[in-house]
């Protein structure tokens, strides 16, 4: 028999993977081959046991990570005469589910999945008295501990929870009269299903015969129920993470359930990995050395297998700019001696530090891409033909309707649609259900009904096209709904037409690719993609710490180490955490990582001056390792800030040391000031 795959696992790795009965906790450090693990055991499950790949479940947090896993266990895989495996996020789990069983709730299966854009607006409709950020979390946090609309407003302690509560229990009515979705919702609802209808919970239980979770570290009380829904009649549970890479606590994520994962699932087996496989020494060395100040953790020991490598290299800059142009220069030097770029990444604690960079590295010339920024789908022209796609899908989503009815323009205006809308509101149905009934003619203008009939006739004859053919449904909706000819005539910098040209590709390829699929199918694909799908293999990547875990990159730089910036300090934050996204920040990197700070930065509209990080020294990198730079950013006539003399402008520059000596014209008070008490204006 092929055994050759678990060849490739160290002792414990192997006992974790062919230890397939009961409940099992695989507790380990980064880098320690965990997920190698999960996947060699389920690749094990298949080949070697014989189970039928469609009893089994393995569920991730991040699409990227799911392709990635599917990728490698369907390598060591053998059998081909298979359907393979369900292996995705818990995210797209939920809406497997909710599409066969969402009727249970009494709603139909063709409902829409809303994206956090569409979320802010839908609550922003409703209440425009709170800060829209401020709702939506606190729906979400509601949500993710089960907490319903009437508990809310029952435990609500001072006016603005009140209020908070009113508006989650609007929303929600929303959402259930539109058919819609969000994500929360995903596993939510799917829950409520399983709980309510005790027969279903053993079928679906017994057809999931063996589970595998990876990141347990970053389940909440959602998830954390619905696994154990999930593996109620067998107990074959096997889970792995980490509890010093645990960095949702945000989002209701809660360390304790895989401290307390032994107490949850009786009988549960503990494995420990201790070798890390992706770092060398000094790189890990700081990553222990920092995680160590944390109270609340196991404690685990990691060893590097690599061992001895390069010393971490600091980076010192006095600003931004200079700190862009630092890195940039390095990853210069390492694309022209051959490495490729997406062996690099660059990460950073707060998306807005990505700006700086940004720049830096379109001058420099460096192939990035910014993983997770705008997303290509939130884009507004592509939003737009998503709109109309959905109204297709569902013509009675007036939500999606109210924002193309007249895009392109049709001469229906503002007026008119909110006369329209709350008409339809007023009869309780949608406003393609007024216009069936013929409701719509006394409410508007002749020619505003004529142009009304064309559109939904329009809408009508997609439909008929889309059970033909999704192809030729995307041929006939690019003739009629002219949405490119449009933009085309829009005079705007930005270059919208590819954009919809590139989107209406990504889509031929998803019919071509997924014959059987419909467009619910991609609508809702589309939703679920996450922030790391967009990892490319010609760009470096430049991303959150929150957005790599579970990544690796040979050479890895991380920006941004200050206090109050990482860690982060602000209300809410919590140290500890902090530390941990420190450690996972570490410990993406394989060979090569260099973690840079500045002494001041702009940021949200001011510049201010910074101390480095704590966790620089904690995790030893302040003795010996320093790597000091002769700064020469400096030259004559630049104009400068200093904190007593205020601005002036520099006459001479003169090397002193480590350092460089200004001369420099304070409103005519010449003063000799060292370079690093001065910040460029
Ligand atoms: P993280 O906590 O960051 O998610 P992990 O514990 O999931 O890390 P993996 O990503 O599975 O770790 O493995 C880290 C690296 O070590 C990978 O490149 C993997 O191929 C390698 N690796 C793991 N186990 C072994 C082994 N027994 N022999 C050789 N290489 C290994
Ligand atoms: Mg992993």
């Amino acid at each position: 028999m092929n055994r050759h795959f678990l060849d490739d696992l160290n002792a414990a790795q192997r006992e974790a993977a062919t230890q397939i009965e009961g409940s099992l906790l695989i507790l380990a450090g980064a880098g320690s081959g965990k997920t190698k693990t999960i996947t060699t055991r389920l690749a094990y499950l298949i080949e070697e046991v014989g189970i039928p790949p469609s009893n089994t479940l393995t569920l991730t947090f991040t699409n990227k990570a799911a392709a990635e896993m599917r990728e490698r266990a369907l390598r060591l895989v053998q059998r081909r005469d298979m359907h393979p495996p369900l292996l995705c996020t818990f995210h797209k789990f939920g809406l497997l589910f909710l599409k066969f069983h969402i009727q249970r709730l009494g709603r139909k299966p063709n409902f829409v999945l809303i994206d956090g854009d569409d979320r802010k607006k839908i609550l922003k409709n409703i209440n425009d008295d709170l800060p829209v950020g401020l709702v939506e979390s606190e729906i979400s946090r509601m949500k993710n501990w089960l907490i319903m609309p009437d508990e809310a407003l029952l435990s609500a302690q001072d006016k603005n929870y009140k209020l908070i509560a009113s508006i989650y229990g609007k929303y929600e009515e929303f959402l259930k009269e539109k058919n819609m979705v969000d994500f929360d919702d995903l596993l939510l609802l799917s829950l409520k299903i399983l709980e309510g209808d005790e027969e279903l919970a053993k079928e679906v239980s017994e057809k999931y015969q063996y589970i595998m979770v990876d990141e347990y570290q970053d389940t909440n009380e959602l998830q954390y129920k619905l696994l154990k829904k999930l593996c109620q009649t067998h107990n074959n549970l096997c889970v792995v993470g980490d509890d010093d890479q645990s960095i949702y606590g945000w989002r209701g994520a809660n360390i304790n359930h895989i401290l307390d994962f032994p107490d949850h699932f009786a009988g549960a087996k503990v494995v420990r990995l201790e070798e890390n496989y992706r770092s060398t020494a000094p790189i890990l060395e700081a990553a222990n050395s920092l995680i160590e100040f944390n109270k609340g953790r196991l404690g685990k020991t990691l060893k590097s297998v690599k061992g001895a490598g390069e010393a971490i290299e600091i980076l010192e800059s006095l600003d931004e700019g200079e700190e862009a142009q630092k890195v940039a220069k390095r990853i210069r030097t390492l694309l022209d001696s051959g490495v490729s770029p997406s062996d690099i990444a660059v990460l950073f604690r707060l998306n807005a530090l990505s700006r700086s960079l940004e720049e830096g590295f379109n001058r420099a010339k460096i192939p990035f891409k910014l993983v997770g920024a705008m997303r290509f789908y939130e884009r507004s022209e592509i939003k737009d033909i998503l709109s109309y796609f959905r109204l297709i899908v569902n013509p009675h989503d007036d939500f999606s309707l109210a924002r193309i009815i007249n895009k392109p323009k049709r001469g229906i205006g503002k007026v008119t649609q909110d006369k329209l809308l709350l008409e339809a509101q007023r009869a309780g149905c949608s406003l393609f259900e007024l216009y069936k009934k013929g409701a719509i003619e006394g409410l508007v203008s002749a020619k505003n009904h004529e142009t009304l009939t064309g559109f939904f006739a329009m809408i009508e004859e997609l439909q008929a096209v889309l059970e033909e053919s999704t192809l030729r449904f995307l041929e006939r909706f690019e003739e009629l709904s002219l949405l490119k000819e449009y933009f085309e005539n829009s005079k705007e910098t930005i270059d919208r037409v590819s954009n919809i040209e590139e989107f209406y590709g990504v889509f031929r390829d998803f019919i071509l690719s997924n014959p059987m699929a419909n467009l619910e199918d991609f609508l809702n694909d589309l939703s679920l993609k996450s922030d790391q799908d967009e990892v490319g293999d010609s760009f470096v990547s430049c991303m959150s710490v929150h957005a790599s875990k579970g990544l690796e990159f040979e050479h890895l730089f991380v920006v941004g180490f200050e206090e109050g910036f990482f860690p982060m300090i602000r209300e809410g934050s919590d140290l500890e955490e902090e530390r941990r996204l420190g450690y996972v920040a570490f410990t993406r990197a394989k060979s090569h990582l260099a973690v840079s700070h500045v002494h001041s930065r702009f940021y949200k509209g001011k510049r201010t001056e910074l101390l480095k990080s704590r966790f620089l020294k904690e995790a030893g990198l302040l003795e010996g390792s320093l790597v000091i730079e002769k700064r020469s950013n400096f030259k004559k006539g630049d104009l400068v800030t200093h904190k007593i003399f205020g601005a002036g402008r520099v006459s001479e520059v003169s090397g002193v040391g480590k350092e460089y000596k200004l001369k420099i014209n304070f409103g005519g008070m010449v003063r000799e000031i060292l370079s690093s008490y001065v910040i460029k204006i």
